[in-house]
């Protein structure tokens, strides 16, 4: 008898695997319909030798010491900072949009200050911030939005930003200075061996068994089981409509 069955071999349901084994040491068994455990932070190594992260990249940041520390225990891990640079006119220039992105579009030579007197020149007074469009262009106005946002997130999410609500690119900061970082955690790095490992040393444990390629609605009503823990996508579990995500074809 399980005292768990956990859906899903994600960093939820692998980190609820790990601690209740480990720390409560309870008997779990962690199913998951694909073929391997890690869910959308799997990677792997091809035949070249190149590490590929099937589900599109994967940075590890956080400004939790408690994360870093926890999964600190299963990987060590290799520097690095993500930065990202758009191609934008026949330019690459970085995005987040920051200093640099705007003296080199424009071939200025702005300081800070005078960027931030150029962002309010150029922005849209909106009276209410509804949708995702109206984020960007009362923040950078509707060239940057058209030439940095809305192609990107038409192709992200499926829909147009005036479709989306403000959260959506809320998040993704407009910089006045030169830091081209893309995140701005404390904590950034890969995992030295890549993410697949880090989850297999996590599940390594004896009170933890793992069964792949398996749906858990096919095997629900065999496997003895007192309680369990769902970490799949909510809209499936209830079998609603799928909710709005973000549009991604999986290739190969
Ligand atoms: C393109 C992309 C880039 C990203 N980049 C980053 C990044 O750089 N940094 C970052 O921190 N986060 C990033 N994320 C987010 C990150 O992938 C998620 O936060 C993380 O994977 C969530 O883990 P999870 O365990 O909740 O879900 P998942 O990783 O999705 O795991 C859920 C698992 O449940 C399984 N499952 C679902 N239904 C069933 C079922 N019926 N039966 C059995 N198994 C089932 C699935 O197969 C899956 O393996 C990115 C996401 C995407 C899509």
């Amino acid at each position: 008898m399980f005292d768990y069955l956990i859906v899903g071999a994600g960093f939820a349901g692998s980190t609820l695997a790990e601690r209740l084994a480990s720390q409560a040491g309870k008997k779990v068994i962690l199913v998951d319909k694909r073929l391997h455990i890690g869910g959308n932070a799997y990677d792997h190594y091809d035949d070249s030798g190149v590490l590929i992260h099937r589900y599109g990249p994967h940075i590890f940041h956080t400004n939790s010491k408690v994360v870093f520390d926890y999964l600190s225990r299963f990987t060590k891990w290799r520097a690095y900072q993500h930065r990202v640079l758009a191609n934008v006119d026949g330019q690459l220039v970085p995005i987040p949009i920051n200093l640099d992105t705007i003296n080199q579009l424009y071939g200025l030579n702005l300081t800070s200050m005078e960027v931030e007197k150029f962002f309010e020149s150029v922005a849209e007074q909106k009276e209410q911030i509804r949708t995702s469009e109206d984020v960007v262009v009362s923040k950078v106005g509707r060239e940057l939005y058209e030439k940095f946002f809305r192609g990107y997130t038409r192709k992200q999410w499926g829909l147009d930003p005036s479709e989306l609500d403000a959260s959506v690119t809320a998040r993704v900061p407009t910089r006045t200075n030169r830091d081209a970082r893309y995140f701005t955690d404390c904590y950034q790095a890969m995992p030295l061996h890549g993410f697949t490992r880090l989850f297999e040393n996590m599940l390594s444990h004896e009170n933890i068994q793992i069964l792949l390629n398996t749906d858990y609605r096919e095997v629900q009503d065999y496997i003895p089981y007192k309680e369990m823990i769902y970490t799949g996508p909510v809209d499936e579990y209830f079998d609603l409509k799928p909710m709005i995500s973000r549009s991604i074809r999986w290739l190969q």
